[in-house]
């Protein structure tokens, strides 16, 4: 047996990379380790010339949905011993070579359980797991871990620690992990700046009641301001074009499913694919009828 070590760099970080290493070795009886630095994923390990080719052609085939490999090198390094296989603390020794992971859209998991009764994050707003959830909007600096993120305050519960060091979890190692028990905080203002709320649930409702009136709705996001207004109410949209200072520009519209946003768009096949990317882009279509 010898020592290996393997860099990969490329979209590497915040798409489940480590645990999916950490998965594989264990699978394959592998001892070693993985981390992330500032240049992608290293991973250093013991094993015979044809485990080492084995592991290194699955972490390159079998790669997380959302990882793209740029550049990959596998290299023979001074003997070393391990006793197991471990997720490393992150380095940023070296120099920073990274794609920097986008935001990514919920994905279908994450939706399911939000509108499960019975899943503990049953309409909790800040569902996220490996594949999906805030990334670029979120890192203050490399290599991508929660201490190097936006979340860095914010602890974890035991059930949501539970899930993370669970190696057997969709979201083993999951950075932007969170609940209800350990919610981002959410807070609701009036125009004037009170207070109105900070109950997750309570200001949900609240912005469904005012939308539903017509009202505009600010929500600061990750990524800045978003105005919020129900897009089939005219007099709430003629109101935001004057605010905004905006009479003709188009806004972007938010659809619940592709059979929604067909009834109104025309759409091309290369747009229907844009639509469905997993950064979930805005796309700019043709209107069937003219919409306010
Ligand atoms: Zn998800
Ligand atoms: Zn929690």
């Amino acid at each position: 047996m010898q020592t290996h070590h393997i860099h990969i760099s490329g979209l590497v970080q915040g798409v489940g990379f480590r645990p999916f290493v950490y998965r594989l070795a264990i699978e394959m009886n592998i001892n070693g380790w993985v981390c992330n630095s500032n240049d992608g994923v290293h991973i250093e390990f013991n094993a015979t010339d044809t485990t080492a080719k084995d592991f290194y052609d699955r972490i390159l085939y079998q790669a997380p949905r959302n990882a793209i490999i740029a550049k990959h090198t596998i290299t023979k390094t001074c003997k070393k011993e391990f006793d197991s296989f471990t997720i490393h603390s992150s380095n940023n020794k070296n120099t920073p070579d990274l794609l920097i992971t986008p935001d990514i859209a919920i994905c279908d998991s994450c939706k399911k359980e939000i509108l499960d009764i019975h899943n503990r994050r049953y309409m909790y707003p800040f569902t996220t797991c490996l594949n999906c959830g805030p990334r670029y909007s979120i890192i203050n600096s490399l290599p991508y871990d929660r201490e190097n993120t936006t979340m860095a305050q914010l602890t974890m519960c035991n059930h949501c620690l539970k899930e993370y060091n669970n190696i057997k979890n969709e979201r083993h190692f999951s950075q932007t992990n969170t609940c209800p028990e350990c919610s981002i905080p959410m807070y609701l203002f009036e125009a004037k700046g009170k207070s109105v709320s900070r109950n997750n649930i309570e200001i949900l409702q609240l912005l469904d009641k005012s939308l539903k009136e017509g009202k505009i709705v600010a929500v600061k996001g990750i990524g800045g301001y978003l105005l919020l207004c129900d897009a089939t109410n005219a007099k709430a949209i003629q109101t935001l074009r004057l605010r905004k200072h905006r009479p003709a520009k188009p806004f972007a519209l938010l659809y619940k499913d592709m059979d929604m946003v067909c009834n109104d768009v025309i759409l091309s096949p290369v747009e229907q694919i844009a639509l469905q990317e997993k950064s979930a882009p805005i796309v700019l279509c043709r209107v069937k009828v003219e919409i306010f």
